[in-house]
């Protein structure tokens, strides 16, 4: 395969004779490198490239090109290389001037560019760099080409193979699906030995598992399992921001602490392909890749992990609590803080239900976006959720439709999002329509879509729909003791009131629930607010009312977990 492309075009000689020297200073290995100062030159290079089915990483574009703008020609890049990421080289200090930063916002929310490069100083500029190797980085994710990917082979894109892709989405681990009659898939299947049974999941280091079951999957990744006889200070349950950032704190402050999730990393937040508001990030961060720090950072500090472990029971024991997995283990605690978050809502049509994964997926789009690229793909939902899927999609789909119920997309979008919406070409919206009905042979190819205020319906043409109308908290497992609102939502600190029946002998911390001891925090609690900023905040003021409840109860973090003085009897 020849070496994927830079390519780099700028006016100003002295500015581009810059980025060309970082660039093959650093990049000439492992990638061929075009700078030209004429945006017809590049424009023709990429149109030969996009011909011959060359792969390009990365357009950098000046301001000023030929009379037209730079981010004229990286909106005509989006169409002929999907994948390649496209940025504006702009002089340091040019975003202090208002009209180039409104061209540039303008710019990204129209999607004509990814984001902004300022050309580089003397050498080596490792800023410069940075910002390459991080455009370089989201390539390779788009395109699926990351080191260590897992390789899934199945006979269909739906069945256990999607439900496998799923568990591997949510472990935020990068993995690639083929089918088996494909010519990769052959190769792989060859590879691993005939006669086994699909699907089958291929690891990087070259070990095979056969239809395997989520367990399977966990224990080949890398989590430890067996906790009999092991006693924490804090057992967390979820994986999200919210239990990330209290496993982060928990563990770096010297509590013992456990995270177990029934399915991976990053929560619902392993769906979100962009960020963009998130401190810190000024370029957003996919939310898979802040939910993979997030762990590296908790694991370091000294948290224990355990995924695909559904948590089914806690209650309280001796001086602490128990907490029951799913397949049977317990472990002991001397607190717990919830951190569930919350689970789509279904759509409750049988014949589209049956094409989940060939077609119909809930939640966002980050592992099948490359997928649909030319084709016509629909989002329902109105939140910011929806319209940053739809925006992700717009990306790669020949045309993607928003299906809205409510009649304004301001009665669920943030400002920023809508005006991104609208500014889409290539994105249109329904509002107050429903969808109430579709199909497909092995795959969606069909909508029925309702006008809500005259009933009247049509049926569209569809290659894609993605789910994002709400979720409910995951806390259908926890014991009565646990109170929770009418909607499923855990109650906790000022919320639970003050006619209770003295559970506690104290008034409730401010996360803590009615259950003493269990802390809640995130999406999973009453009243949160649904943004990752929010549940990592929660997940750490939850640390800081376990070092209250410690000192009131005369404990100290005991720093690692250690051996329970008997096993817990089942
Ligand atoms: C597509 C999408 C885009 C979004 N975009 C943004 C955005 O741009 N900005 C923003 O701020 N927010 C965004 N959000 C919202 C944000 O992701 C959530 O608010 C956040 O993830 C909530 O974190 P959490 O830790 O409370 O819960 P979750 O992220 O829901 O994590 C809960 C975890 O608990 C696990 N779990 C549940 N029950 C059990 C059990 N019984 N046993 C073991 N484990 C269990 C689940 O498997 C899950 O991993 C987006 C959400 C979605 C879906």
């Amino acid at each position: 395969m020849p070496a994927p492309m830079l390519v780099a075009v700028d006016e100003d000689a002295g500015g581009l004779g810059d980025v060309e020297r970082e660039l093959r200073d650093r990049y000439e290995r492992h990638y061929r490198i075009v700078c030209t100062r004429s945006s017809h030159d590049a424009r023709a290079r990429l149109e030969q490239l996009a011909a011959e089915g060359e792969e390009v990483a990365l357009v950098l574009a000046g301001p000023q090109l030929d009379g037209r703008s730079g981010s004229e020609l990286l909106d005509e890049v989006r169409h002929l290389h999907p994948h390649a990421r496209r940025a504006l080289l702009i002089a340091w200090g040019d975003w202090g001037d208002r009209a180039t930063g409104e061209a540039i916002f303008d710019a990204i929310a129209h999607g004509r560019i990814d984001h902004y490069v300022i050309r580089p100083s003397a050498a080596p500029d490792e800023v410069f760099h940075q910002t390459i190797s991080g455009l370089l980085l989201e390539w390779a994710e788009a395109l699926r080409a990351l080191p260590y990917t897992i390789h899934v082979v199945g006979e269909s894109w739906s069945g256990r193979a999607f439900e496998l892709r799923e568990v591997l989405g949510r472990c935020a681990i990068p993995h690639n699906f083929c089918l088996a009659d494909s010519n990769h898939g052959r190769a792989l299947v060859a590879e691993a030995g005939d006669g086994l049974k699909l699907p089958l999941v291929v690891f990087p280091d070259g070990t095979v598992l056969a239809d395997p079951s989520d367990a399977d999957i966990a224990s080949a990744a890398g989590s430890p399992v067996n906790l009999e006889r092991m006693e924490f200070d804090l057992v967390i349950v979820g994986a999200g921001p919210a239990g990330l950032s209290a496993a982060v704190y928990g563990a770096s402050e010297g509590f013992s602490t456990l995270v177990v999730d029934e399915g991976g990393l990053g929560g619902q937040a392993t769906y979100s392909s962009l960020i963009r508001n998130y401190l810190g990030f000024p370029r957003g961060v996919s939310g898979r890749r802040l939910a993979q720090r997030a762990h590296e950072q908790a694991w370091f500090f000294g948290a224990h992990f355990v995924f695909m472990q559904r948590v089914t029971g806690l209650q309280h024991e001796r001086d602490g609590l128990s907490v029951t997995f799913s397949e049977g283990g317990r472990v002991r605690t001397r607190a717990a803080l919830l951190a569930t978050g919350a689970t789509y809502r279904r759509l409750g049509i049988p014949a589209l239900e049956a094409l989940n994964g060939a077609g119909v997926y809930y939640g966002g789009p980050t592992s099948e976006a490359p997928t649909v690229a030319g084709q016509d793909v629909y989002v329902l939902g109105g939140a910011n959720s929806a319209g940053q899927a739809a925006l992700y999609l717009a990306q790669y789909a020949r045309r993607v439709t928003l299906v809205v119920r409510a009649r304004s997309l301001h009665a669920g979008m943030s400002h920023y999002l809508v005006r991104q919406v609208e500014a889409t070409p290539k994105l249109d919206v329904r509002l107050g329509t429903e969808i109430v009905g579709g199909g497909g042979d092995g795959w969606l190819e069909h909508l029925v879509l309702r006008d809500r205020a005259d009933g009247s319906e049509e049926t569209v043409d569809a290659d894609g729909l993605f789910l994002m109308i709400g979720a409910r908290p995951n806390t259908d497992w926890l014991p009565p003791e646990v109170e929770r609102d009418d909607r499923g939502f855990v109650l906790t600190g000022t919320d639970l009131g003050d006619d209770r029946d003295g559970a506690l002998p104290r008034s409730p911390f401010l996360l803590e629930t009615s259950m003493p001891r269990v802390f809640a925090a995130g999406d999973a609690r009453h009243g949160s607010v649904k943004r990752v900023a929010s549940a990592v905040g929660e997940g750490s003021v939850a640390i800081q009312l376990l070092h209250r409840l410690f000192a009131a109860d005369g404990l100290h973090p005991s720093g690692r977990p250690h051996e329970a003085a008997a096993a817990i009897p089942r």
